[in-house]
């Protein structure tokens, strides 16, 4: 390949042209649908809503609002737009905010291309210095966003409207780059107006003095839909200038809500143990997460995360890690009574409507119990196991745990009629921890479905007739 031009003459003899961001990753992203590459790698459960109007959004060149509750990718779509830049474009060496070498617009780089001429140096940039974020507070300031006069330089009698007095913000130094303000609403109105001006009228008052900045950005930004809609939360003119409003979801399929909790665990690799988790356990952590999506006891304003399903997922395994190695079993398999070690996880990650001490816990304890019915009543149906009721009935009783071996969990399979063949239904391999797991997950639906009575005696839990 041929070297790449390191003045603005070899620029210019390279043919090379310069053009804006938008039009950029609109470039890019058509190569990449005729190529059929996947644009958002890792973002699950968005085919078919988010991604087709983002990429509409990028095809029509307009700037993008993201309306959602978190933990719903929003972020990793963004900086997924990174993909959609060049490797490399070229830029005024030593250019605070980017410029494009044909057409400068800072002050200094007027200067240079005016003394040097052709022989200006041109630098490369990759993409990751061509985008910036900044989460909105009330507190941010345009001198943080846009920037700020030097009193000092305008005190040594620079002309008032010479921008070699200015400090740049962010979106200067993002300048041909994807900008991303998180949580739009939060800002100032003040500052959403000089963002408005700056994007749009391309010049923006600083300490009353009018600056030119024609800047080429393409912004992006997040909100939460209710402080969206709330009127007088975004200035109107700003709200105008985003050409598409995507509204994020939560996974609208158990599955996704699995697949993302697959993908985005935590994993180490410093232990020999098997693990397995049984596609009901699976079900059981999302359904928490979904259930508490619903429920009226939480907030839901803020929203339920992934990232609740994923820390629950985390916890979960965790417990059970913590059993295999304890009693020396080499197959680690989440049980029921592991579930209740979900609640640190996933207490961090809702927020509650009631403030009631204690309630807490009950109401995660009663979301988890939901979760539980709702599988197995996805995997079984009760009637099939009349024969397991009707022996408990009798008189059975049986104590499981979360430290019990996976071999006592064996043996009930083997000892009470009907059980082994409910276990083999969930449990095709019956390696002993998965049958552990599914003894448990049978008995704990029958109790929920009024078949069985449960004590808790300590950690041990007690099921009769
Ligand atoms: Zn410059």
């Amino acid at each position: 390949m041929a070297r790449k031009p390191g003045t603005l003459k070899q620029l210019r003899d390279s043919g090379y042209n310069v053009a804006s961001v938008k039009e950029e990753m609109r470039r890019n992203l058509i190569k990449k649908i005729r190529r059929g590459e996947e644009l958002f790698p890792g973002i699950v459960g968005y085919e078919e809503s988010v991604i087709p109007q983002l990429e509409n959004a990028i095809l029509s060149g307009q700037d993008v609002i993201f309306l959602g509750e978190r933990g719903q990718a929003k972020s990793r779509l963004i900086r997924a737009l990174v993909s959609l830049l060049d490797d490399e474009v070229p830029s005024v060496a030593g250019c605070e905010i980017n410029d494009n070498p044909f057409r400068p617009i800072c002050r200094s780089c007027r200067d240079r291309l005016a003394e040097e001429g052709d022989a200006v140096k041109i630098a490369w940039l990759p993409p990751d210095q061509r985008y910036g974020e900044k989460l909105a507070t009330p507190d941010i300031t345009i001198a943080d966003l846009i920037g700020e006069v030097d009193p000092i330089r305008v005190a040594e009698g620079r002309y008032l409207s010479d921008e070699l007095t200015i400090h740049y913000g962010l979106i200067p130094r993002t300048n041909r780059g994807i900008f991303c303000i998180n949580e739009l609403p939060d800002l100032a109105e003040r500052i959403q107006v000089g963002l408005f001006n700056i994007m749009e009228e391309r010049d923006v008052q600083i300490r009353g003095y009018r600056i030119r900045m024609p800047l080429d950005v393409y912004l992006v930004a997040t909100a939460n839909p209710e402080d969206y809609t709330n009127r007088g939360r975004i200035v109107t003119p700003l709200k105008d200038r985003y050409g598409a409003q995507i509204r994020t979801h939560y996974p609208r399929r158990v599955e996704h809500e699995i697949d993302i909790m697959e993908q985005e665990r935590h994993r180490f690799d410093d232990v020999e143990h098997e693990v397995s988790v049984p596609q009901y356990m699976k079900e059981v952590v999302a359904e928490i997460t979904r259930l508490a999506r619903r429920s009226p006891d939480v907030n839901q304003r803020s929203g339920v995360s992934v990232r609740a399903s994923i820390a629950d997922y985390e916890s979960l395994l965790a417990n059970a890690l913590r059993r295999a190695i304890r009693l020396n079993e080499k197959m680690v398999v989440p049980r029921v009574s592991d579930l209740p070690y979900v609640i640190p996880a996933i207490s961090g990650k809702v927020e509650f409507e009631t403030v009631e001490d204690g309630k807490e816990e009950q109401i995660l304890e009663k979301l988890i119990q939901g979760a539980v019915l709702a599988v197995f009543n996805r995997h079984f149906n009760v009637v099939e196991l009349e024969e397991v009721v009707t022996r408990f009935k009798g008189g059975l009783s049986v104590e499981v745990s979360d430290v019990l071996p996976s071999a006592a969990y064996v043996k009930m399979a083997r000892t009470i009629p009907g059980l082994q063949r409910a276990v083999a239904k969930v449990c095709p391999e019956g390696s002993p921890a998965l049958v552990a797991s599914a003894v448990e997950l049978i008995l704990e639906g029958l109790h929920l479905n009024k078949r069985l009575n449960k004590d808790k005696v300590g950690g041990r839990i007690q099921f009769r007739g």
